[in-house]
């Protein structure tokens, strides 16, 4: 018997993400859901285009999350993350 060889697809998820790993690692960091893809998505793009701070994402996203499983230290050092390559 032939084993279909056509083999699993690696299916990535929609390319309208352009920081998968910081926006999951922020959304994650509720577990009530309050900070959204759309949320995360939208702060890292605008700390990316100079719009705004790291220091005013991470402000903007604690008041997000009324339930104070958001570590602001931690966001700070995911959203640092891609703007710093050279920080490690
Ligand atoms: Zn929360």
């Amino acid at each position: 018997m032939a084993k279909g060889s056509a083999g699993r697809k690696v299916t990535l998820k929609s390319g309208s993400n352009s920081y998968p790993e910081q926006v999951e690692r922020l959304q994650g960091m509720c577990h009530h859901g309050f900070i959204t893809e759309e949320r995360a998505q939208e702060v890292i793009e605008r700390i990316q285009n100079g719009h705004q701070t790291v220091d005013e994402a991470v402000e903007e996203l604690k008041e997000s999350c009324p339930c104070g499983l958001f570590l602001p230290s931690r966001a700070r050092r995911i959203l640092n993350g891609p703007a710093s390559p050279s920080g490690r």
